[in-house]
C-alpha cells in the first residue's frame, strides 16, 4: 500500500511536471536559437552571438516551477475560463484580473499574458541598465513564457483533452510528436512591431485558442487507429510500442499547425525581445560585460 501511494505521489508529480510545458526542452531550444537569428541591427548582432546561451536556457522556466509554487500558472492561461472567445474586455492589468475573479481562480487559470507584460519590465529595467551579462537568462526565459502562450492547448480549460476524450495529448503532442518531427526551425524574416505588449499577448491567445480543435481532432483521428491497449496507454507518459503509427498520424494530421505555431512563436520571441530593447532607449549592447 505504501509503495502505491509513493508511486501514486511519483506519477502525479511526473503529471503535474509534464503537463503546462507548452513546448518539451528540444522545442523551447528551437524557438529562442531561431529567434535569436532573426533580428536586426546591433541589438541582432547581440542576440545571435549569445543564440546559443539563448536557446540553452529557453527551457529554464519549466525548471523554476519545482523551487516556485508561483511559476506554474505563468506558462499558462486558460483563456476560456475568464471569458467567450474573442475574450475581448479582458482586464487591462493583473491586479484587475485578479480582483474580478479572485486569486485562487488566476493560479487555477493562469496568468501568462500578463506574466509576459511584468517580465518584460524586468528585461526592459536589466537592458536600460546595460547589464548585459546578467539579462540573458531573463530574455530566454521571456521567450519562454512567450512561445509557451502559443502552445494552443495552454489557452484552454481542456488543456489535456480531458474533457472530450483525448486524455494526455498534450504530452503527446508538445513533447512527444514535436521532438520526433520537428529538428529545426527557420529564422522569422520579419517579426511583428510590438506596440502594446498585452494587446499582443491577448492576440496570441485568440490564435492558439483557435488552433486547438486542430490538435484534439488529430487525437482522436490518431487514438482510433490504435488498439485498446495503447488507447489506455496514451493516458500516461509511457513511450508507445515503436509498431505504434499514433504519433505518425498525430502529425499528419497536425504537424502544420505545430509548425505554424512554433514559427510564429519565432518571431513573436524575436519581437518581443526588439520590443525591450527598444523600451530601454536602445542602448549599443556590450558581449563582452
Ligand atoms: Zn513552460
Amino acid at each position: 500500500m505504501g509503495r502505491w501511494i509513493l508511486n501514486s505521489y511519483i506519477f502525479i508529480f511526473l503529471a503535474v511536471g509534464n503537463f503546462a510545458h507548452g513546448w518539451g526542452s528540444e522545442g523551447h531550444k528551437l524557438i529562442n536559437g531561431a529567434a535569436a537569428r532573426s533580428v536586426d541591427g546591433e541589438f541582432g548582432v547581440f542576440l545571435a552571438y549569445f543564440a546559443d546561451t539563448l536557446a540553452e536556457h529557453g527551457p529554464d522556466p519549466d525548471n523554476w516551477k519545482k523551487d516556485d509554487d508561483n511559476e506554474g500558472y505563468r506558462h499558462y492561461f486558460d483563456a476560456d475560463l475568464y471569458a467567450d472567445y474573442p475574450f475581448a474586455n479582458l482586464p487591462e492589468t493583473e491586479q484587475q484580473l485578479v480582483a474580478e475573479f479572485g486569486q485562487e481562480n488566476v493560479q487555477q487559470r493562469g496568468n501568462c499574458p500578463y506574466y509576459i507584460v511584468e517580465y518584460s519590465h524586468k528585461v526592459i529595467e536589466l537592458i536600460k541598465n546595460e547589464q548585459w551579462s546578467a539579462v540573458l537568462i531573463p530574455l530566454a526565459a521571456l521567450g519562454h513564457y512567450v512561445a509557451d502562450l502559443h502552445m494552443p492547448l495552454h489557452v484552454v480549460e481542456n488543456y489535456n483533452g480531458q474533457l472530450t476524450g483525448n486524455k494526455g495529448v498534450h504530452f503527446r503532442w508538445e513533447v512527444s510528436m514535436v521532438d520526433k518531427y520537428i529538428k529545426n526551425l527557420p529564422q522569422a524574416p520579419s517579426y511583428p512591431v510590438i506596440d502594446d505588449p498585452l494587446v499582443t499577448c491577448f492576440k496570441i491567445v485568440r490564435e492558439s485558442y483557435t488552433a486547438h480543435g486542430i490538435i484534439l481532432r488529430a487525437d482522436s483521428i490518431a487514438r482510433a487507429e490504435q488498439p485498446l491497449k495503447i488507447q489506455q496507454s496514451l493516458k500516461g507518459y509511457a513511450p508507445l510500442p515503436a509498431s505504434s503509427n499514433y504519433l505518425e498520424l498525430l502529425y499528419q494530421e497536425s504537424g502544420d499547425c505545430a509548425r505554424n505555431r512554433m514559427e510564429a512563436a519565432t518571431a513573436m520571441v524575436a519581437g518581443f525581445w526588439y520590443y525591450c530593447w527598444d523600451q530601454a532607449g536602445r542602448p549599443t549592447p556590450n558581449s563582452g560585460d
